[in-house]
């Protein structure tokens, strides 16, 4: 930004010199003289001073392309840092924060709103430009009649102040438009998500009319920040003009003298409008971007203030994993999980069940290290979670997700999910031991085969096993299931079982259930009711114990 003030400095100062030079040879030409000047008291030839003229035009047009240059890199800059800054903090925020995110509106601010701060970032370093060539060109002008300069620089002032209430009109509708920005883009992200359930359902022309009256609010607010945008300039510039014109009949009231110098002075004039003209547009585009660069850093700066949590502790071991009345509450009214107790020791396969909104997935991302209890406290082997190394920790815990998400790439990119030190042997015994190492091989380039987008070239059953790989590669000691089996065909599901099974011993499991012939592998299960955990034991023993395992086994006709 400094060598671009200093270029555009520099270059109006030249173009003010030829402005100079121009009319004084025209001046001279008129009244048949040989020379020009006299410039602080030197007289030029006019043969030089053409040569002069013609150097100083090169040497601008350098100028010119230098800052044009430096413009763009700043653009490519501001664009990547930008882009950086919100997505390391949203990387590094806590799951807590990514999760209450509204869908759509991250995409919508590294994208569209990015796109807009960039867009200002050029109109910013012109209106640099324009703003040191403005002073230039004053400064120029008073050197050579400081009344009249004076006159020009006090009324730019005035109109730029009289414009005021505009830009700020400007920002407020600006900051709709953002807002308007960010219905609209969750909107389109639901739109992309429910694609199935809006055929299915025959419903489209609904969705349709809220995309329609979505995007209304977003174009009718981007017209009027367009308009008054747009309005800023001319307005400035037929105020401007109005006082320049108030100036020349002034001068003919008070008689001028030197005519060369009427018209370096009308010219140079005329050029400082010119550039106040470009100020004041640039300072409606700029408050009309403001608003989203605002977005952009409050955004980061929310992320930034809840860090994922971790510590610099590492403990002995994953287990005994022990909770003391522990309880998650997202809203102060109504805790999700309450006083629970328990205590889970290595390589033991524990299910959890309980009617749905009971609170299993909470207990579940508590139990990773991703949520932090409101009141109790969890250990891994005696060590405090929240206090545990995040990496040390991260490394020897694993999950499977409800819903498989493949991302585009290879099957073995999948599985290695970028854990850059895991192997393809790794990967294949992975594969193995999630049973969909035979599914693979029989894809067209295997391991290689390169996945669309959320891998829909295989059933819903590979997609989970191929999740469940990806949670065994790294030889977790611990394996959180979030109802991993609850979409699948028996032959899938019980391929799972399997392989949940073979980690006994070995691997500490954690598995919520939906189907109540997952828990036939469990040591122990623990029934989960409105955020308490009433039972928690072998499932012999809850057969005794525990009315809502009775009732389960019963509905799903095991009992
Ligand atoms: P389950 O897994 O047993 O179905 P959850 O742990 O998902 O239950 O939810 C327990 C309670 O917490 C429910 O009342 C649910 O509405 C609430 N809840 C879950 N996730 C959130 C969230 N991100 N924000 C606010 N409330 C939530």
């Amino acid at each position: 930004m400094g060598i671009l003030a200093a270029v555009s400095f520099l270059g109006a100062l030249l173009e003010a010199s030829f402005l100079v030079l121009v009319t004084g040879i025209a001046m001279a030409l008129v009244a048949g003289d040989s020379s020009v000047g006299p410039y602080y008291g030197w007289l030029v030839p006019i043969r030089h001073a053409l040569v002069g003229a013609a150097t100083v035009l090169v040497v601008r047009l350098g100028l010119s392309l230098t800052s044009v240059a430096i413009s763009a890199r700043l653009t490519a800059d501001v664009t990547g840092d930008q882009r950086h800054l919100l997505s390391d903090a949203y990387l590094q925020t806590s799951w807590a924060v990514q999760q209450s995110e509204p869908s759509g509106r991250l995409q919508e601010l590294l994208t569209s709103f990015v796109g807009r701060v960039t867009n200002t970032v050029s109109t910013m370093t012109s209106a640099v430009t324009a703003l040191l060539s403005l002073i230039a060109f004053l400064g120029a002008g008073l050197a050579i009649d400081a009344a009249s300069t004076g006159a020009v620089l006090v009324t730019l002032g005035l109109v730029g102040g009289v414009l005021t209430p505009l830009r700020r009109r400007i920002r407020s509708l600006a900051t709709d438009s953002a807002r308007a920005n960010v219905d609209f883009a969750s909107a389109v992200s639901e739109l992309g998500a429910l694609g199935l359930e809006m055929q299915t359902f025959g419903v489209q022309h609904r969705f349709a009319s809220r995309i329609h009256r979505l995007s209304h609010d977003t174009t009718a607010t981007q017209q009027r920040v367009q308009f008054l945008t747009g309005a800023l300039a001319p307005i400035y510039m037929s105020m401007a003009y109005a006082a320049a014109l108030a100036g020349v009949a002034l001068l003919a009231l008070m008689g001028f003298g030197d005519v060369a110098e009427l018209g370096a002075v009308m010219l140079l004039m005329l050029r400082s409008l010119s550039y106040g003209q470009q100020l004041a547009a640039a300072s409606g585009s700029i408050a009309a971007a403001a608003p989203f660069l605002e977005a952009i850093r409050s955004t980061a700066d929310r992320y930034r203030a809840a860090p994922a949590g971790g510590g610099g502790v590492v403990p002995d071991a994953v287990t005994p994993l022990v909770g003391t009345n522990v309880s998650y509450a997202y809203s102060l009214s109504r805790p999700a999980l309450r006083g629970a107790s328990f205590r889970l020791a290595k390589g033991e396969i524990v299910g959890v069940i309980g009617p749905s909104g009971a609170g299993k997935s909470t207990l579940a991302q508590l139990l990773l290290g991703l949520r932090k209890p409101t009141a109790g406290s969890l250990s891994a082997a005696g060590t405090e979670l929240g206090v545990v190394n995040r990496f040390w920790w991260t490394r020897r815990v694993s999950f499977v997700p409800q819903d498989a998400f493949l991302f585009t790439g290879t099957v073995a990119e999948n599985i290695r999910f970028f854990r850059d030190d895991i192997g393809e042997d790794d990967i294949r015994r992975a594969a193995a031991q999630a049973n969909v190492l035979a599914d693979i091989e029989a894809l067209p380039k295997g391991l290689y085969t390169h996945l669309g987008e959320r891998g829909n070239q295989l059933s819903g059953g590979q997609r989970q096993r191929i999740t469940i790989a990806r949670a065994l590669v790294g030889d977790p000691q611990f394996l959180v299931l979030d109802e991993p089996t609850s979409a699948l065909d028996s032959r899938s599901e019980a391929l799972v079982r399997q392989t949940l099974a073979s980690l006994r011993g070995k691997v500490t499991v954690v598995v919520i259930a939906h189907r109540m012939s997952t828990l036939d592998i469990c040591d122990r299960v623990m029934v989960i009711e409105s955020g308490h955990v009433t039972a928690f034991d072998t499932p012999e023993a809850l057969r005794e114990s525990s009315e809502f395992y009775r009732n389960s086994l019963t509905v799903s006709g095991i009992g």
